[in-house]
């Protein structure tokens, strides 16, 4: 009799993720929350403390043909802060531990580590400790963050009412479209080495991929506001997919509007030029690293004249579903295609 044997890529990554999550018991009350959202959240005296982690493997999430060493150090821990601020703490700490074979010589790790200490500078962040080891492959970083908040304070993906607001920040679809750019110029140069790639015209979208910068901006702006968000997550694989897992954790549907969807001037005319359609990067395009949340109608008012804050639909009741309106006036149904690891 031969052993049962499940492709991962039945389950895909969030289905691995329900089903190791199934396997867990949780022995600690200090524990607040475990796995299942952006960071887990752990009870410390007069506040809560929130753990969050993250691994990037050369090839699979950066590829150093393009990527200078200092912005994937930047990006490393900048993923992690995003993680904090999508739960609304205040990043504190964080631990890096890198593999790495002899192909990288000290100063290769420094370049790294100027990304790593000036994203520390950036979000005001320690590094704290880490690990360090031989790898067979490439590059592998995994930085761990830690941040605090109070307890009242924490947004979790499972807060959403009907009839919130939905927001998100800054802009969508760039960091998908800087991703084939670059991908484009790196198959140029290996066809014809003695071509110099020209991406002057592309920084916005290139640099999007290459340095993102996590939005705790946004997180201050609202803390001074008095603001908290209903629930929140951070746009790492899709807008349509994070709306998922929004309606998912807090039992409830979503209306979106095509014509509140915010896209870059330069995203827009860039997916164009590579013949992609520029609301599918919006939805589908992965590692933006703005922030997804709703708000109760009450904190409109404060958030309305925000210039980096859009306010693209409202939260339904469940049995609505999830739903684009289109610029003409279609609903059609929400797709959540993501970004599939596996
Ligand atoms: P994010 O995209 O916000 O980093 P993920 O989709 O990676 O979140 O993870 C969702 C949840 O699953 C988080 O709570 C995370 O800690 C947890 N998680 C992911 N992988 C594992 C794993 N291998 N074992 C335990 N928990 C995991
Ligand atoms: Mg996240």
């Amino acid at each position: 009799m031969s052993e049962k044997r499940t492709e991962i890529s039945e389950l895909g990554e969030f289905g691995l993720i329900d089903h190791l999550n199934s396997t867990v018991v949780i022995k600690n009350p200090g524990t607040v929350k475990g796995i299942g959202d952006d960071a887990a959240v752990i009870e410390a005296g007069d506040h809560v403390k929130v753990v969050t982690t993250d691994l990037l493997l050369e090839r699979v999430h950066f590829d150093l043909s393009y990527a200078p060493l200092t912005h994937v150090g930047f990006k490393a821990v900048a993923v992690n802060i995003s993680d904090v601020a999508a739960m609304n703490a205040i990043p504190k700490q964080i631990t890096v531990s890198i593999a790495l074979s002899n192909r990288f010589s000290v100063e290769a790790v420094d370049a790294l580590y100027e990304g790593i200490n000036a994203a520390c500078e950036h979000y005001g962040v320690d590094l704290v400790g880490g690990d360090t080891t031989a790898s067979r492959g490439g590059l592998v970083i995994s930085v761990t963050a830690i941040g605090e908040a109070q307890k009242e304070q924490i947004t979790y993906r499972s807060g959403a009412k009907v009839n919130d607001i939905l927001c998100v920040t800054g802009d969508l679809g760039s960091a998908l479209v800087g991703l084939q750019i670059l991908e484009r110029e790196k198959q140029v140069f290996l066809a014809n080495p003695d071509m110099r790639p020209d991406l002057e015209k592309y920084t916005v979208v290139t640099g999007r991929q290459l340095r993102p910068d996590a939005r705790m901006d946004i997180i201050h702006e609202m803390r001074e506001l008095g603001i908290v968000p209903t629930s929140m997550m951070d746009i790492s694989d899709g807008l349509a997919s994070e709306i998922f897992h929004i309606c998912k954790a807090s039992g409830v549907g979503a209306t979106i509007y095509e014509d509140k969807l915010p896209i870059d001037k330069q995203t827009f005319d860039t997916a164009v030029e590579l013949n992609l359609d520029p609301i599918t990067c919006v939805l589908n395009g992965g590692e933006d690293y703005e922030l997804l949340f709703t708000i109760d109608q009450k904190d409109f008012a404060k958030l309305e004249k925000h210039s980096d804050i859009h306010f693209i639909g409202h939260i339904t009741k469940p049995e609505e579903g999830k739903f684009l309106v289109t610029k003409s006036g279609t609903a059609v149904q929400l797709k959540a295609q993501g970004w599939k690891h596996f």
